[in-house]
């Protein structure tokens, strides 16, 4: 049966995820809170035992209430802290509020742009969702622009930004031209002297293939990138990888200055934690 499009159990009530990546996952869903189709994907938000609130774009998991600050925390806290100083930050995707969220707690950023391809996303996160996005879609130091974020970046002054959050949707989707090489030079242009450009990409074990060429383009641009990790619970990968490209800060290096209060998992610990490569990572070793 389908229940406002989407694949439910009749008798179970379990909602099942569009993976193609060999396992099939399935959601025990407790209550379906919201669906519409925007010009751009499906969008579902439904009530999920044990892993709270989610939003599910094209039936594929974006965020989930249970985890979702271990992403966005580590998503932003990393490089800023890395960062000596981060006037201006560009968001390109994010449209759920959660890495928008995590900027603004930091009191010296002056400027954000949040760059999303589907304002749909964002009017029903800010309803369904809002504590993604907490006190920040007010803040009076952002600007949203709906945009293609690739376009938005090729039209942004050189040397603008002093960091570039890339917070997209995985390849494949309207965000495969986010991961081009052609994209990674762009950003380059866009970034500031000393900054720096993160950006989530999969899992080390079960995209390998993926993380693999996304490094290589990278490296194509960025003589200075590397990858780092931190634990996923909704996505069901067991490491979120994140890669970045700099131009003169070493965020591996550790935390240059001290993050926000409140965060739940970032602390400098968990930021020099986050570049430790055991053997079975040792191939993204030799990219940082
Ligand atoms: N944390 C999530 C993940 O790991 O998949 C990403 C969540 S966030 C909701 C992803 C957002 O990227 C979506 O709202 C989507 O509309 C947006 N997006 C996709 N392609 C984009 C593009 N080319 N430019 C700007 N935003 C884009």
């Amino acid at each position: 049966m389908s229940q406002a499009g989407w694949q439910v159990d009749p008798e179970s009530g379990w909602l099942v995820e569009n993976q193609t990546i060999g396992f099939e996952i399935r959601w025990r869903l407790q209550r379906l809170l919201h669906h519409e189709r925007s010009a751009y994907q499906d969008i579902v938000v439904a009530e999920l035992e044990r892993f709270g609130r989610a939003l599910f774009l094209d039936r594929i998991l974006q965020v989930a209430e249970l985890d979702e600050f271990i992403y966005h925390e580590m998503l932003v806290h990393v490089p800023l802290a890395a960062l000596p100083a981060a006037r201006r930050v560009l968001i390109i995707g994010g449209g759920d509020g959660g890495t928008l969220r995590e900027v603004t707690r930091w009191r010296d950023v002056e400027e954000v742009h949040l760059v999303e391809l589907d304002e749909a996303v964002v009017r029903v996160c800010r309803q369904w969702l809002p504590q993604l996005g907490a006190g920040a879609w007010d803040d009076p130091r952002l600007t949203i622009h709906y945009a293609d974020g690739f376009a938005f970046l090729e039209a942004a002054p050189a040397g603008h930004y002093d960091a570039i959050l890339v917070d997209c949707s995985d390849p494949g989707t309207p965000a495969d031209t986010l991961y081009s090489e052609a994209f990674y030079r762009t950003a380059h242009r866009a970034l500031a002297e000393g900054g720096c450009l993160v950006q989530q990409a999969l899992s080390p074990f079960i995209h390998r293939d993926v993380l693999t060429t996304i490094l290589q383009r990278l490296a194509a641009v960025f003589p200075q990138r590397g990858v780092y990790f931190c634990p996923s619970i909704s996505y069901l990968i067991g490491l979120q990888a994140f890669v970045w490209g700099a131009k003169g800060t070493n965020p591996a290096a550790g935390p240059a200055r001290t993050a926000p209060d409140g965060t739940r998992w970032y602390t400098p610990e968990s930021h020099r934690a986050a570049f430790l490569m055991p053997p079975a990572l040792a191939i993204f070793r030799a990219s940082a």
